[in-house]
């Protein structure tokens, strides 16, 4: 089968596995797991953070993010599709007692303009405004892409109102791998952010949460509660190293490969629209919603596994277990499908 329901199907290579095999471990509760801080102190310097925390998931992260930045009852701003209230099972109300303000915005992305209106007055009738949280790339915007201009002016905004900017950044990589912003100079802009290494990255496990000496040490206690102090992590956290400085460079591999997907599921007649494929993600509109099951069904029969993205979207995700020759056959299943 070849898989496109998301990035995160990789399984590690055997050069991966050699590596955490090897890996050092220790106690990582007692912070003495020497592979987990060498992975939280790499990608800490990477981006030009003070501190890093490695956590089991992308929504972990997130969460634990939340939990650290907002006070009950207080208000968290972000897009209606992001991750962070439509897939983490309702986790902003239930870990953090915070309420939510959902915005539109252009393919998962807000802009200065929709936040300067939804943040709340001073008045005792609101909840307080208390995070502005973004996500890049965004995932229901079909792997779309932040103009890093417009994230300099939110950030400074939010800045000038003492508000945190979190970025849940499971598709990071991805994203600088388009606009070529240095790392450093992009994390600059925001108070936390949550990596995963288990996306495109192609580890099989974990996430990383950025921020502050002082934000990452309130982080590592919310973990804790959480129930996400692991012991020998080293052995985990490896594969997130290996990942970090062998499949980075190639992630626009992906992308291109995405590209060619995307232009040959444009030809179709049963297609009516094609996201901009910007980085490793396609998603697509047919022409009769009703026709979707049909379609991932004859997919499937070709050996190709796609997924259902609402109505009448499916999505495919271009990964690094995905080779050229997976892309011809695709193309060639593609042009094959049938529909009256
Ligand atoms: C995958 C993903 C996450 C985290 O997911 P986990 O499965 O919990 O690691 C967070 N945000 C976005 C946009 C994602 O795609």
């Amino acid at each position: 089968m070849i898989d496109y329901r998301s990035d995160t199907v990789t399984k590690p290579t055997k050069e991966m596995l050699d590596f955490m095999f090897k890996a050092p471990v220790g106690d990582d509760v007692f912070q003495e797991d020497p592979t987990v801080n060498e992975l939280q102190q790499y990608v800490a310097a990477y981006f030009a953070k003070e501190d890093a925390l490695f956590c089991s998931s992308g929504t972990q992260t997130n969460q634990i993010a939340i939990n650290v930045h907002v006070k009950p009852g207080g208000e968290v701003i972000c897009h209606e599709e992001s991750h962070i209230y439509k897939y983490e099972g309702g986790g902003i109300a239930k870990n953090s007692g915070a309420s939510v303000r959902l915005l539109p915005g252009n393919r998962g992305r807000l802009t200065l303009e929709s936040i300067q209106k939804a943040v709340n007055a001073d008045d005792i009738h609101f909840p307080v405004t208390q995070l502005i949280s973004l996500e890049d790339t965004a995932n229901r915007g079909g792997g779309a892409v932040y103009d890093f201009n417009e994230i300099i002016k939110i950030s400074t905004f939010c800045k000038e109102k003492g508000l945190p900017l979190h970025l849940d950044g499971a598709r990071l990589m991805n994203a600088l791998a388009v606009n070529k912003v240095d790392p450093k100079v992009y994390a600059a802009e925001f108070d936390s952010i949550s990596l995963c290494l288990s996306k495109g990255l192609g580890a099989p496990v974990g996430s990383l949460l950025l921020g502050t000496k002082q934000f990452i040490h309130k982080a590592r206690r919310v973990r804790k509660v959480m129930g996400g102090g692991m012991r020998q992590a080293g052995i985990i956290a490896a594969g997130g190293l290996y990942a970090m400085k062998n499949n980075v460079d190639r992630l626009q591999l992906d992308h291109q490969r995405a590209v060619i997907l995307g232009e040959n599921l444009q030809q179709q007649t049963w297609v009516s629209e094609v996201f901009p494929v910007e980085t490793n993600i396609v998603v697509f509109c047919l022409k009769k919603e009703k026709q979707k099951e049909n379609v991932i069904q004859q997919f499937k029969d070709q050996g190709i596994l796609v997924s259902s993205f609402g109505d009448g979207m499916i999505r495919l995700v271009v990964h690094l277990d995905i080779t050229d020759e997976d892309i011809i056959q695709t193309s060639n299943v593609i042009q094959s499908i049938l529909l009256n």
